[in-house]
């Protein structure tokens, strides 16, 4: 209180007079005082009283302080306010009630009030005594009499309700104006688009994304029909979609947007999007609009789409795959069986692709399959399906057919298109299809038979030459299965050591000099005998078997070979068959010569046997492989000559010692003239060319004086020898120098179907 000002700064004036109060009971003593008789004392008693009754039923508190500042009177409500007694605010300044805080503040005001002659008036909390705060409103005013300061009244209002409730508000204002801000930060920041309707479905808020998305801001937005800014089709029909806010707000609950919903922005442009409209309810339940949240689907839809058809197709060819192909094939199926209608599957395979691919790489083998799969698709209706099964293969559908004859021509049709050389890569490529085919009903009723079957067909269409259709029997799913049971069984022979190799003499027809054999396989099956090659060559070499059996007769034979030698025996030189599966193995000539390195066989002692169509199939790089065997100092000998195609010149560029003139020739020479012009002509051609010629399957007598007459080299068939065993084959070898064709009527094996046959 010390503090304080003194109030007789404070000058009084007749302004400042008549808003100040009009007396306090201390400041009138000297006025009191002053009156002299009995009559004015009781009036002044009188009105004194009267003042003290006034001031403590005042609400306001009534603070009197002298000139110095010193309180002289204060009220109840003021001790009240305060928390002061009389007695303790008797003497103290003003503003000791004040707190602490908030007193410089007060006093600077009260001081500027002062100087420029204006009343006073605060809002300050008072501290009491027991600590708690009561926030008040000040008023202050002097009084003066006669112009002379006198006292200093101040009036102290209770405000701590009215505080109170302030901050209340001030906080809910803050909330509310917090909840706004961040409401709407978030409705700016999220990635999803927000747009609300009222209840009669005219656009109430967008935010940005929504703004971004409808081509409309939230201006001109505002108000307009939800349709005008929210244009949804149906992606599918190109309808306009339903209103999603108008049912939520019709159902109360929330709705989901059709499956394949379209935005149509306000410049036409269109997006897909996905997702919800919900119900907007007012504090009491009701609904007052909608809110519909919707994002951009766009990129995932179009990833979904990709994804999808990636899954069912290839990617090389961008035709179906065999999971769409499977799919479609049971749907015409079932199609066909509710119609009485057939269905066809073509299983397609290339000849001679991995050839292609092989030599000319796998770009110029990709860009041809994309052109052959150009071909086949212009082959067939829009409703038929196209497949690219795997590598080489393809599949088509021919969902709905009146007979099995349409497909024949389909087949036809394609064989036809594949007649025109692909261009790919600066290449003339000429590819021949071979083509199975399966019908639904007859051949199956389910996707699996029908498909397999299909695949038996293709398979005796490739066996029966290229370029060649065959319709699905049930014969050859006999032999299908018999073809599998074989493959099994042959993977055991493996194994379990079941081949052996017979010896089949070479005889010169002039001395009767033996001067070769041919190795040939047998299999000693445990439950079927011995069994012939003719019966699982073909289907080792479908497998690719053939190149572990191959190694080991070649293996074997060089063994065998070397095993006479080492014994003393006069070994002589020994044939072995290649097949074309084998011919074309990368590491045919590395084999070669490992298995004579292992066994010790000199090379002089090997020929190779290869048919015709085997070195013909690919000329070129036969020459180069021919050329490397020869250069190792094996033999090599052209099996089955006649059957196949040979180009002459070829045959000149071969390193070729041997012709072996197809035994079917030979089989008729006595008797069909054509078969003996073609024999002499054959044993002429190998003079010419150098080269030793050989009659395969001499049977008769009259065949050998033919061949004997035409100066034929060579001969080999039961006449002279049949295959033998090693071991009867070496009893052969003991006394080889005396040999003449009938002392070698040797009853080796009678081949296949013979009466005789092991
Ligand atoms: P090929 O290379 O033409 O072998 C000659 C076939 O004619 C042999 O049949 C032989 O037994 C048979 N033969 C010999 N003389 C006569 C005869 O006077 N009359 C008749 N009708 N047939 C005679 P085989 O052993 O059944 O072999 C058949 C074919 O199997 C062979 O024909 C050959 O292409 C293939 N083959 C045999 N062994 C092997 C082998 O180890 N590897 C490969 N890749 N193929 C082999
Ligand atoms: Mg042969
Ligand atoms: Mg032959």
């Amino acid at each position: 209180m010390n503090d304080a000002p003194p109030l007789v700064r404070l000058v009084d004036d007749d302004a400042a007079g008549s808003r100040s109060l009009e007396a306090t009971p201390n400041a009138l003593i000297p006025i009191l005082a002053a009156a002299s008789d009995t009559e004015t004392q009781d009036a002044l008693r009188n009105s004194e009283a009267r003042f003290r009754a006034m001031s403590d039923a005042s609400p306001l508190g009534i603070f009197v302080s002298d000139a110095q500042g010193r309180c002289d009177y204060s009220n109840a409500a003021y001790q009240r306010i305060s928390g002061r007694s009389f007695a303790q605010t008797l003497g103290t300044n003003w503003s000791a009630a004040i707190h602490p805080e908030d007193r410089q503040r007060v006093l600077a005001a009260w001081h500027a009030a002062a100087r420029a002659r204006e009343p006073f008036h605060s809002e300050a909390r008072f501290l009491r005594e027991d600590g708690s705060v009561v926030w008040t409103r000040l008023n202050a005013a002097p009084l003066s009499v006669g112009g002379t300061l006198q006292a200093h009244v101040q009036t102290v209002e209770d405000i701590s309700e009215r505080k109170s409730l302030e901050f209340v508000l001030r906080a809910a204002e803050e909330a509310l104006f917090e909840e706004k801000e961040r409401a709407q930060v978030t409705l700016d920041s999220i990635g999803d688009a927000v747009l609300t309707t009222d209840l009669l479905g005219n656009v109430s808020y967008l935010n940005l994304v929504a703004e971004a998305m409808t081509g409309w801001s939230r201006e001109e937005a505002l108000g307009r029909p939800l349709a005008e800014v929210f244009t949804i089709i149906d992606g599918t029909t190109r309808q306009a979609a339903a209103n999603p806010a108008q049912r939520a707000i019709e159902e109360d609950r929330s709705v989901g947007l059709i499956a394949d919903c379209v935005l149509v922005r306000r410049d036409g442009v269109e997006s897909a999007i996905e997702d919800s409209a919900a119900p907007i309810h007012n504090r009491y339940g009701q609904v007052t609009g909608a809110v519909i949240v919707f994002h951009d689907v766009s990129q995932s839809r179009a990833i979904t789409l990709k994804m999808a058809h990636l899954a069912q197709h290839d990617v090389l060819t961008g035709l179906p795959n065999r999971f769409l192909m499977t799919e479609r094939l049971s749907q015409a199926i079932g199609l066909a069986r509710r119609h009485g209608r057939q269905v066809a599957l073509l299983f397609l395979d290339m000849d001679r692709f991995k050839h292609i691919n092989d030599s000319l790489g796998h770009v110029v083998g990709d860009e041809l399959l994309q052109s052959v799969a150009g071909r086949l698709v212009a082959c067939v209706r829009a409703s038929d399906t196209v497949c690219r099964y795997g590598g080489d293969e393809f599949v088509i559908l021919l969902a709905d057919i009146d007979k099995p004859q349409d497909a024949a021509h389909v087949a036809e049709k394609l064989h036809q298109a594949s007649a025109v050389p692909h261009l790919v890569g600066g290449h003339e490529l000429h590819v021949s299809l071979s083509i199975g085919i399966s019908v639904y009903p007859d051949d199956g009723s389910d996707t699996n038979s029908l498909m397999g079957n299909a695949d038996t067909a293709m398979y005796h269409a490739k066996a029966s030459g290229r370029n060649v259709y065959r319709f699905f029997t049930a014969d050859m799913n006999a032999r299908a299965v018999r073809r599998l049971l074989v493959e099994g069984s042959l993977r055991r022979a493996l194994k379990q050591d079941e081949f052996v190799l017979h010896y089949q003499p070479q005889i010169d027809l002039v001395s009767g000099a033996m001067t070769g054999a041919e190795a040939l396989i047998r299999w000693r099956d445990p439950d079927f005998g011995l069994v012939y090659p003719g019966e699982f060559i073909g289907i080792a070499e479908e497998c690719g078997l053939i190149v572990p059996i191959g190694r080991w007769v070649l293996r074997e034979a060089c063994r065998q070979v070397q095993a006479w030698l080492d014994a003393g025996l006069q070994a002589v030189p020994v044939a072995v068959n290649i097949s074309a599966v084998e011919f074309r193995q990368r590491d045919l000539l590395d084999g070669v010569a490992l298995i004579l390195e292992e066994t010790g066989l000199a090379s002089r002692y090997l020929e190779l046997e290869l048919t015709e169509s085997v070195l013909m199939d690919n000329a070129e790089s036969s020459v180069a492989v021919l050329e490397a065997l020869k250069a190792m100092g094996v033999s090599l000998a052209v099996d089955d000559f006649g059957t196949g195609y040979s180009s002459l010149s070829y045959l000149k560029r071969f390193p070729i010692g041997t012709l072996k003139i197809d035994r079917s020739f030979v089989r008729d020479i006595a008797t069909d003239a054509d078969d003996a012009t073609i024999v002499s002509a054959v044993i002429g051609m190998g003079r010419n060319l150098k080269q030793r010629v050989i009659a395969e399957g001499v049977e008769t007598s009259a065949q050998l004086a033919f061949l004997r007459t035409h100066q034929c080299d060579e001969g080999q068939g039961f006449e002279l020898s049949h295959p033998l065993s090693a071991h009867d084959f070496a009893r052969l070898l003991l006394g080889r120098k005396d040999l003449q064709p009938r002392d070698l009527s040797a009853r080796g094996d009678q081949g296949p179907g013979s009466p005789r046959a092991h």
